[in-house]
């Protein structure tokens, strides 16, 4: 032991002659090279003890039916953060959200544009539990359940926001404008942009709406890569 604690004692001393003082010991975090994975371990800390806290949710009808609350999932310090509706079937059953048809097909556009789940995507929906034969969500359950959403924002805090289908963005931006009109419009959501584009699950339905998804998407990655 005494042999170890004279060998560290040389190493700092031949340290100090080297180098002084200075180079020792960097108390600064912010200047660390680890900030940023310290700035992730915190977020995803955040996260998933937010999960905890709201996963017993009982606050509408819905809640008591449910398989499974669908929190939301993804990389923890996401730039880009995705909103669906709500969970179907699949998402009932498993507890993630896009993880049927419509959920492979958005999997496949993320990765055209260099994005996964894992890395840099996030992914929650307006409602946390699948509305009975899923139904439009209604207002006292967008009511109760939206905060949720906020505060999954406010942890993760993205550079965009996408609305997945008209039933998300009207929700988020308040507008009975169509789905084609509210494409192509940058919008704030808690301040952080948001844009708007067709759900997969219209997609898989209307295949001509795909090449319209695209361009939203490739604006997604320029923007993305240049802030
Ligand atoms: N549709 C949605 O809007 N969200 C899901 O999680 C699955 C399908």
């Amino acid at each position: 032991m005494k042999n170890g604690i004279n060998e560290v004692y040389s190493y700092l001393k031949q340290f100090k002659e080297l180098y002084g003082y200075d180079i020792l010991v960097d108390f600064d975090q912010s200047s660390s090279p680890n900030c940023s994975e310290n700035a992730f371990y915190k977020k995803k800390k955040l996260i998933n003890s937010f999960e905890n806290e709201i996963n017993h949710c009982q606050k509408c009808n819905i809640a008591h039916n449910r398989n499974n609350f669908v929190f939301g999932t993804g990389d923890a310090d996401a730039d880009l953060f995705l909103v669906g509706e709500a969970p179907g079937r699949q998402e009932d059953l498993h507890g993630f959200p896009f993880i049927g048809q419509a959920g492979k097909l958005l999997d496949k556009i993320l990765s055209a544009i260099g994005k996964s789940r894992k890395k840099g995507v996030y992914i929650a929906n307006i409602l946390k539990c699948r509305p009975p034969k899923n139904r439009d969500p209604l207002q006292s359950e967008i009511d109760e359940c939206i905060p949720y959403l906020r505060k999954q924002i406010n942890i993760i805090k993205p550079k965009l926001i996408l609305a997945l289908g008209k039933v998300a963005a009207k929700v988020l931006i308040n507008s009975d404008m169509t789905l084609n009109e509210m494409r192509n419009i940058t919008y704030i959501y808690e301040n952080i942009p948001l844009r708007i584009t067709y759900h997969p699950a219209a997609l898989l339905r209307n295949p001509n709406l795909k090449k319209l998804t695209w361009e939203d998407f490739k604006y997604i990655k320029k923007y993305l890569d240049q802030i």
